[in-house]
């Protein structure tokens, strides 16, 4: 059984101390939501839940700000992202300290959410000068019509757990740039990360009205109502497919311009011809980065006949040697899970696999010496193709590998899925490379290596993996509508 590192009291205390500095007003809350630390479950910050009423005042306060910040200069709006993106950098230690302690990954991989984070609003503060528009004759003459990109208007915004900055500034970034107000709703599981950020954006200059942090309990309360106000013209929304599609159908009463960033499965497929150590150390972190929380995760690793047992070895090996704890212990490379729910899940589909004939190799249990969500990082070997590691978002610390014979069969084994978000490719083969990123049907291919997004890439996807792109110059006119004046150069009737 694996044993846990703790964190020690003076890490827990300086961290205590960071949640302190969160400035949250609890006067418009209905009631109070417990946020826990996932590596404890101890309770370690209320935040309001505020409901119905205080989430469509919220709209009333953010449109009002809209009016004005709409009507100020790219340049200011740049100077005011930067100045952020400045102080999400001086204050990243004590941020990713708050990503840890309520989300509970290993503070290393906090600090490079706070970089990756951050980035997006250093992306967009050069991106807002650049609004785009441009001017194009009739072509039969007499007239100029001459675009413009104008901001959408009131955008809603809505953020999962897994990553509780990057979510967050991936979408308030472009937002603010082009010239919208947001509300923005993150998870109830990991309020503080946006309230913090928010609280850093206001310091640096942005109208306090402007960003409306709503946190509740009652999400579908809160989309029902918000949605459904006719102030509101966009929603954006990262998380489940399931929730992405609700969400959907409730943009369509008010036709909103909707931007969905939903689940995926990602194939990660490993050649003969690949370099084995890159390849390992590629799908270490595509598997294993956020304990394997995150949308981009290696869900289904295809590894070719002539080097799958070189790779599940070294890969076995590599898994076996992650300490697991809490986030804040040094040396930790796997920290708790989300929830109990989540471990369960993943146990359920560890035994659903063995029993359909798959091989465990390393890890396979839940570690239950403290009162958080652990499991042990895990490998299963010839996993069949019909169970539920090999066809659903496993969201954990589960490599689940399979092995397969020709480019051909794994394509459309890769393709065999309804999401479409992330694809792996490994190989030394330029042609081989880009021959299969070509046939992946995903929005993003990482070609020999495993973590591919950063804030200048358009990250989406394909099929049920959504719609839109974030981060790049397309993340902004995802917050942008296209208006067109038609200019007569000629006297017409
Ligand atoms: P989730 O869909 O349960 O929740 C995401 C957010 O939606 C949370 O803020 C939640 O409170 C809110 N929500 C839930 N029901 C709602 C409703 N009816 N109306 C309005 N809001 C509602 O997802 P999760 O468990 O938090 O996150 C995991 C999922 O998110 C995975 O499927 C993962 O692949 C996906 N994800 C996708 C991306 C991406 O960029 N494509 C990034 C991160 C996570």
């Amino acid at each position: 059984m694996t044993a846990l590192l703790n964190a020690s009291p003076e890490l827990i205390a300086a961290s205590d101390k960071v949640i302190g500095r969160v400035h949250i007003d609890h006067k418009m809350a209905s009631r109070l939501i417990d946020v826990q630390d996932p590596a404890t479950g101890l309770v370690i910050a209320q935040v309001p839940d505020t409901g119905v009423e205080g989430a469509l005042e919220a709209v009333t306060v953010a449109h009002r700000a809209g009016r004005s910040w709409a009507g100020t200069t790219t340049r200011h709006r740049a100077d005011v992202l930067r100045r952020w993106f400045d102080l999400l950098i001086d204050n990243a230690d004590d941020i990713a300290m708050l990503i840890t302690r309520e989300m509970g990954k290993p503070l290393v991989e906090a600090r490079a959410e706070v970089t990756y984070g951050s980035d997006f609003v250093r992306w967009y503060a050069e991106e807002a000068v650049r609004p785009g528009g441009n001017v194009r004759d009739l072509p039969t003459g007499g007239a100029r019509l001459l675009t413009r990109r104008a901001p959408v208007g009131l955008s809603v915004l809505i953020t999962p757990w897994n990553f509780p900055l990057a979510m967050a500034t991936r979408k308030i970034a472009p937002a603010l740039a082009a010239g919208c107000a947001v509300v923005v709703k993150p998870a109830a599981l990991t309020p503080l990360t946006t309230y913090f950020a928010v609280q850093l954006a206001v310091e640096a200059g942005v109208p306090a009205d402007l960003i409306q942090v709503i946190s509740t309990e009652d999400p579908s309360a809160f989309s029902t109502a918000v949605l459904q106000d006719p102030r509101v013209r966009k929603v954006s929304f990262t998380g489940s497919t399931g929730v992405g599609k609700v969400l959907l159908k409730l943009a369509a009463e008010n036709v909103l311009k909707s931007s969905m960033e939903l689940g995926g499965n990602a194939p990660l497929i490993v050649f003969d011809d690949a370099n084995l150590q890159r390849a390992v150390d590629g799908t270490f972190a595509a598997k294993m980065r956020n304990g394997g929380q995150s949308c981009i995760a290696a869900n289904r690793i295809f590894v070719q006949d002539g080097v799958a047992d070189e790779f599940v070895a070294t890969l076995t090996e590599k898994m076996s040697r992650v300490s697991t704890g809490h986030g804040l212990a040094p040396g930790v490379g796997l920290g708790p899970l989300i929830d109990d729910r989540a471990v369960a899940s993943m146990k359920r589909l560890v035994q659903e696999a063995i029993a359909a004939g798959a091989d465990l190799r390393t890890g396979g249990e839940a570690i239950r010496d403290s009162s958080g969500h652990f499991f042990e990082a895990t490998l299963l070997d010839h996993v069949p193709a019909s169970v539920q590691a090999a066809t659903t978002e496993i969201f954990g610390p589960v490599a689940a590998v399979q092995r397969f014979k020709s480019e051909d069969e794994v394509v459309e084994r890769a393709n065999d899925t309804a999401f479409g978000l992330a694809g792996y490719v490994f190989t030394e083969s330029l042609d081989r490379a880009f021959n299969v990123a070509d046939r992946l049907e995903t929005g993003l291919v990482g070609i020999n290596q495993g973590i591919p997004s950063n804030a200048a890439a358009p990250f989406g996807g394909l099929k049920q993996s959504g719609l839109g792109r974030e981060g790049s110059g397309e993340g902004l006119e995802e917050y942008q509508e296209i208006r067109f004046y038609n200019l007569a150069t000629h006297a017409t009737a």
